[in-house]
């Protein structure tokens, strides 16, 4: 069989990037059961940049089997904490000490800029972190009971977690799963997109080198409709963490009921507005934000506010300032430093971009920015920022999510028409407000159905953000990540009652 390999011989760090793609079981690469293969295209120059299997279901049964073998003899959730958390720390600074080779690995595969810092490597380092010191709140309930019984309520592991993640932030997504769940005490498997595979495979070995014990974390690389399916129908995995799109958020609740019922954390698509009030004066500041989230990895974050929802007062004045910033990017390979926008991740994606496009185009929409391929010359998979305005709230445009540097305006009159144009999507992920007037903040803090309503400020980062727990609304997702009650995703919930005389 031939095993896959990187193929990438040019640009910078090529050194340390060459990573091969394979399953990750028991501590070591594995091949795949299956020769298939799948190439993958450097998303700055259309090449051929690395194979990797295609995956197959018996690569998913070894890793649950692994996976399941490790929970069950208690190699890592019978630790004690202490010991767990140390590992864990280590984990983290390992991470940080190769956050450079992993954001350069997801700017080879997937074209997310190595100078864009927010969800980056050394920030999932932090996030690890996090739940290192997390664990040491996580306490059982002891409850009244008769004077001769004794009750108490603990927080026990799930099991074997299988966390299926995206491509647009391949470490943190992973981390965002992985770290909870071990914290927890559970085992995982991982299964990344097929789109970014390498870092995922360099979090691997970097767990195993800072103790995790083999079986703990397995990977499973390959396609979603194979490995991606066989993993969330496995009736030996206890819990499903994914984040993803829509479409395969709904399969994954279909899976749980076409098999153990295994509870699903799904973190899905989002179609977030920006909404401006004509009362907030410093309209420079919020164009700053509002082109900065936009042209964010290219538009490919789930919470872009990909929808500017403008009083009608100062909706020329706005547009004009967020049309000039959008023009003032500086597009280019995702490796150099010096970039702040790179390619689209992928052929497709740039495909359903510029569908998405053309759908605007014809909705009636005025399309004043942007909406055609560029950097044509290189190969790559670029799309220009594009800014339509004046669109009508029910164009696809404003309904669907676009995953690219696409903005959509649209204005309003008064706080009401505002809050329904708000929550006229069936997503609910976040929602930016930008407002001086203390009543109109707290009164859309209230009413838009959203995960996360920020005021005059852009997505949180940064200290303290980890600690802050998001539930989605709708077609959003189901169940709550990160911070302490996200942990608590990854825990169930056993009650233990003793009796211990007459009763
Ligand atoms: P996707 O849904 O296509 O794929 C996500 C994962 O699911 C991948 O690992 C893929 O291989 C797997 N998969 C695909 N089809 C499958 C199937 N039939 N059965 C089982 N697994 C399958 O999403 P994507 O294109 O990789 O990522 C972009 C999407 O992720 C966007 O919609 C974005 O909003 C969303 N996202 C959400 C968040 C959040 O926190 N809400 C964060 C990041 C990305």
């Amino acid at each position: 069989m031939e095993t896959a390999k990187d193929l990438d011989h040019d640009g910078i760090g090529r050194s340390l990037t060459r990573v091969e793609v394979a399953q990750f079981i028991e501590g070591y690469a594995v091949p795949s059961a299956s020769e298939n293969i799948l190439e993958l295209c450097n998303p700055a120059t259309g090449t051929k940049s690395i194979v990797m299997p295609v995956g197959y279901e018996a690569d998913v049964e070894r890793a649950v089997e692994s996976s399941r073998t490790a929970f069950e003899d208690g190699r890592w959730c019978d630790f004690p904490a202490s010991r767990r958390r140390s590992i864990l720390h280590q984990f983290a600074e390992l991470i940080e000490t190769h956050a450079n080779e992993l954001d350069v690995l997801d700017a080879m595969d997937m074209g997310k800029p190595v100078s864009l810092s927010l969800g980056n490597a050394a920030s999932s380092a932090d996030l690890v972190r996090y739940y290192t010191q997390a664990m040491d709140n996580l306490v059982s309930d002891v409850y009244q009971s008769s004077k001769n019984s004794f009750i108490a309520q603990q927080c026990v592991p799930r099991g074997v977690v299988a966390a299926i993640t995206p491509w647009n932030f391949p470490v943190m997504a992973a981390v965002t799963k992985i770290a909870p769940a071990l914290a927890a005490g559970n085992s995982v498997v991982l299964k990344p997109s097929e789109c970014s595979p390498r870092s995922s495979m360099k979090l691997a070995y970097l767990a195993t080198e800072a103790g995790i014990p083999p079986g703990v974390l397995n990977l499973v690389q390959g396609k979603g409709e194979t490995v991606g399916r066989a993993l969330a129908l496995h009736n030996d995995v206890d819990m499903l963490a994914f984040t993803g799109s829509t479409a395969v958020g709904k399969l994954m609740l279909q899976y749980a009921g076409q098999s153990n019922l295994k509870p699903v954390h799904a973190e899905c698509g989002g179609k977030s507005p920006q909404i401006v009030f004509s009362d907030y004066e410093n309209l420079d500041n919020v164009a700053d934000h509002v082109a900065q989230l936009i042209l964010m990895n290219q538009g490919q974050l789930c919470v872009t506010g990909s929808r500017l929802l403008v009083q009608k007062e100062i909706e020329d004045t706005l547009i004009e300032k967020v049309a000039e910033r959008l023009k003032r990017v500086v597009a280019g390979d995702p490796l150099n430093p010096e970039i702040t926008f790179g390619p689209l991740a992928n052929q497709r994606q740039m495909e359903r971009v510029l569908g998405y496009i053309s759908a605007g185009k014809e909705s009636g929409a005025d399309l004043v920015l942007g909406g055609n391929p560029m950097l044509q010359e290189s190969g790559g998979f670029f799309v220009e920022p594009t800014l339509f305005t004046n669109v009508p709230p029910d164009a696809t445009i404003a309904q669907e999510e676009i995953f690219g540097p696409v903005l959509s305006v649209t204005s309003f009159r008064h706080t009401e028409e505002a809050i329904r144009l708000a929550n006229a999507t069936p997503f609910g992920l976040a929602t930016y407000v930008w407002t001086t007037n203390l009543t109109t903040g707290m009164r859309l803090s209230k009413a838009i159905r959203s995960g996360m309503v920020t005021i005059n400020a852009s997505t949180p980062m940064g200290e303290g953000s980890a600690a802050l727990s998001l539930e989605p609304y709708g077609l959003s997702g189901v169940g709550v990540e990160h911070g302490l009650a996200g942990l608590h995703t990854y825990l169930r919930r056993q009650v233990a009652w003793f009796n211990y005389g007459a009763t």
